[in-house]
């Protein structure tokens, strides 16, 4: 009898394991048909100047939308792609398509796009960026990449080597989400970014907590020490902008200045600079 309901009980257990298993199998097979079933597309989030207030450039951020889950989050899919070995054909993509559109927009205008731990390692990264910057006919100096301080946590051997093969096409190199992460700065010294974006959690609280403001001084200062430009992330009031503005960040980007936008409310922004449209 009590052999009996120990194992109903480790039958509980495996069925419910066996079904998020199945769910995450599901997942992952979804996500395998979506680049060829164009499930995919990019969002472009204005980047702002902090002393002209006007419009620098963009980021593009990936969004899902499957005809059953309907919108599906990158902070949900992007690390079952990571684990899987999908995010290097997802993120080839996202380079293609932001190359694309960059390519439509006037020249002072950059695109800066994300780019996983996963592919960051990728010795044929430097290529596929170069294949794609040739493709579109943009000069590598539109475009920037972001990683995070997530890609220190390996072995960052082969990461410095991509890296500076990048920086030679002209591409700049951006560390995103800046303080939330565990590494040492001692990387900082090796001249291999061009920004440190400061991450919106920082900025948002600012205004109730004086230490966020004392971290944020402290991170201007060592990217100006270094010769980098500073992104301040998550900018939602006219309160925050000051805030940053008077603490010495270079560019702005958060909802006060708008939102990720389709493709073609991006092209509005900038159409009155001449920007073409995009092709196909
Ligand atoms: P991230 O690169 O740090 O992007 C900024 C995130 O903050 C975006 O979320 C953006 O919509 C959101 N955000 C921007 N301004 C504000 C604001 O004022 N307030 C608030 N509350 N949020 C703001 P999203 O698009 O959901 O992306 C989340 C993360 O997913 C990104 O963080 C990035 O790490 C990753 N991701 C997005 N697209 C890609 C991609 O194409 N490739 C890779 N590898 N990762 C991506
Ligand atoms: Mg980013
Ligand atoms: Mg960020
Ligand atoms: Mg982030």
């Amino acid at each position: 009898q009590a052999k009996d309901s120990g194992r109903g009980v480790a039958r509980y257990f495996s069925s419910e394991l066996q079904s998020e298993q199945e769910d995450r199998v599901r997942l992952e097979n979804d996500l395998r048909q979506a680049v060829a079933a164009k499930q995919f597309h990019l969002v472009f989030q204005p980047l702002v100047s902090a002393k002209t207030q006007k419009l620098v450039g963009f980021e593009a951020l990936i969004r899902w939308n499957h005809p059953q889950r309907g919108f599906v989050p990158p902070n949900v899919f992007i690390p079952v792609a990571e684990e899987t070995g999908l995010m290097v054909a997802i993120g080839e993509w996202v380079i293609d398509e932001a190359c694309r559109a960059v390519a439509t927009w006037p020249d002072p205008i950059t695109l800066a796009l994300n780019i996983s731990p996963k592919q960051i390692v990728l010795p044929s990264l430097p290529n596929v960026v170069s294949e794609a910057l040739s493709r579109w006919k943009v000069p590598g100096n539109r475009i920037e990449l972001e990683v995070t301080e997530g890609i220190f946590l390996g072995d960052n051997g082969p990461t410095l080597d991509v890296m500076k093969r990048l920086r030679a096409l002209g591409v700049g190199i951006a560390l995103d989400d800046f303080g939330t992460g565990y590494s040492s700065i001692g990387y900082l010294n090796k001249a291999i970014f061009h920004k440190l974006k400061i991450d919106g959690s920082f900025v948002r609280e600012a205004g109730s907590r004086p230490e966020n403001v004392a971290i944020i001084k402290s991170i201007v200062q060592l990217a100006k020490s270094f010769r980098m430009s500073v992104t301040a992330e998550g900018v939602e009031t006219a309160e925050d902008f000051e805030r940053m503005r008077e603490l010495g960040c270079d560019t702005i980007q958060g909802y006060l200045f708008g939102k990720p936008l389709s493709y073609e409310r991006a092209n509005q922004m900038v159409v009155g600079l001449g920007a073409k449209r995009l092709a196909g």
